[in-house]
């Protein structure tokens, strides 16, 4: 082997495992070497880490890019380059608000060509809807990380799976050898309280944390606990708000069932007391809860019950929060976080509740990996994988000004956050992306990471499942 494209030394290093001084050997994109202590070793490049931690990039597996479509909400071209900017160097997106939502092969393909202007790795997800049975097959094959069913009303023309449409896919997606994700929410309940609520006259931010209660969480995953107990299909639950929530997933864990856990920053940073405060930028399904919500699902993140800590970035139109102003139900229900999570979970987690280091690249690095598919390759420092890596400055004390983020529509509920940690630099594959608060010109395109199922001679252009 020639000499090492880059060494970057002298810093903290965080694995899933632990902490320690040292630093990362990279050549050809990958890590070649992991190193103690802080040796001279020949390199093309150096990058002095001293007085700084460095992580592997974070994978964030539920991010909306809106496009096709909608790319005027978000789109891969600028929501790649806000994954760069925090720290995010893989993101696997969501098959729903974009038009058409990713549910057959000719949608994925029109997903699939948008997603060349993402300047960091993808995955994509595949939509399991009302009629789309005889596509799941296609979209396995065409390369799709998983699926996303909605037990509630979905958004747009995403169709929600109701519960004979779930069993039955599960049933399918189990032959697949794939997976499950949930929106869960109880369709009967939230339906019925948010008929009742707006028939009684409320428009207020409190009527829409009281139109999707705990409750209608925690039937919502029961169920599909039980489905995917029956139908032997991985079962993932995104964005989970509730610690009763985590519970069922953990006792499910206990009795073999496939099933992992993800909530979201916002469910731990912002309570529904922020909804009342900032309004319709603050509405998210399921909504945000009361404190004593917020600090159970804290103490389930630190006793390691929690596998994945996503941004579920769901951005929109300033227009789109807007509408809510006075009546909240009109709002869209989305937060835009996704450059937030890393300086979030470092100042809410590391900083005031001592969540470990390495606990926090579990979640939102090495578990997500290994959850979708790409360990060994993603989300830890480790020879051979990818060297996607992010350098953090642990106690930069920074405010989030909406110039700041690199999003198309620059609003955010963390706009005006005071936070603690902040991105110093991003690595994809051994080439920097970000550095301090620009992104790199000319960055190339990222890959796209098929799934499992994919079937190489149908997929083009630069890809990278290794074989
Ligand atoms: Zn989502």
């Amino acid at each position: 082997m020639g000499l090492p494209d880059l060494y970057v030394r002298n810093g903290r290093l965080v694995t899933s495992a632990e902490v320690f001084a040292g630093g990362v050997l990279v050549a050809g994109g990958r890590i070649v070497e992991v190193v103690r202590g802080n040796p001279d070793r020949p390199a093309a490049e150096t990058i002095d880490a001293r007085g700084l931690l460095v992580l592997p990039g974070l994978v964030d597996p539920h991010v909306h890019f809106s496009e096709p479509g909608r790319g005027h909400w978000e789109g891969f071209a600028t929501g790649s380059r806000a994954a760069a900017a925090g720290g995010v160097t893989t993101g696997v997106e969501m098959p729903l608000n974009a038009s058409p939502p990713t549910i057959n092969a000719e949608a994925l393909a029109m997903k699939r060509a948008a997603a060349r202007q993402s300047i960091v790795d993808h995955g994509l997800w595949g939509g399991l809807v009302t009629d789309n049975r005889a596509d799941l097959a296609d979209l396995h094959a065409g390369g799709v990380t998983a699926f996303k069913a909605f037990m509630c009303t979905g958004s747009f023309d995403f169709p929600r799976a109701d519960d004979l449409v779930l069993a039955d896919g599960m049933a399918t997606i189990a032959r697949l050898g794939s997976l499950v994700a949930v929106h869960a929410e109880d369709e009967e309940m939230t339906r019925r309280l948010t008929a009742d609520l707006r028939a009684a006259g409320r428009r207020d931010c409190k009527a829409w944390g009281e139109a999707r209660p705990v409750i209608a969480e925690l039937s919502a995953i029961r169920s599909a606990i039980e489905m995917a107990e029956r139908s032997g299909a991985r079962l993932h639950v995104v964005h989970v708000s509730s610690a009763a929530g985590i519970d069922l997933i953990s006792a499910a864990k206990r009795r073999g069932v496939p099933v992992t856990a993800e909530t979201c920053p916002h469910y731990l940073v912002f309570s529904e007391g922020d909804l009342e405060r900032l309004g319709p930028l603050a509405k998210c399904a399921p909504p945000l809860r009361a404190q004593q919500e917020v600090e159970a699902l804290w103490e389930r993140v630190l006793d390691g019950a929690v596998d994945i800590i996503a941004s579920d970035h769901s951005p929109c139109l300033w227009e789109e929060k807007a509408a809510g102003d006075d009546d909240i139900f009109e709002a869209w229900g989305g937060i835009s976080g996704l450059q937030s999570t890393l300086p979030a979970m470092l100042t809410e987690g590391v900083h005031r509740r001592g969540l470990p280091l390495a606990a926090l690249v579990r979640m939102t690095a090495t578990n997500p990996a290994r959850i979708f598919g790409f360990a060994g390759r993603k989300g830890e420092l480790a020879a051979g994988c990818d060297a996607d890596i992010v350098i953090v400055d642990p106690d930069a004390e920074t405010v989030l000004t909406a110039d700041q983020l690199q999003y198309r529509n620059r609003h955010s509920v963390y706009v005006g956050s005071a936070m603690r940690g902040a991105v110093k630099r991003t690595l994809l594959r051994g080439l920097t992306i970000f550095c301090e608060g620009q992104i790199m010109p000319d960055v190339p395109p990222g890959r796209f990471l098929a799934g499992p199922g994919a079937e190489l001679k149908t997929l083009e252009g630069p890809q990278s499942r290794w074989v």
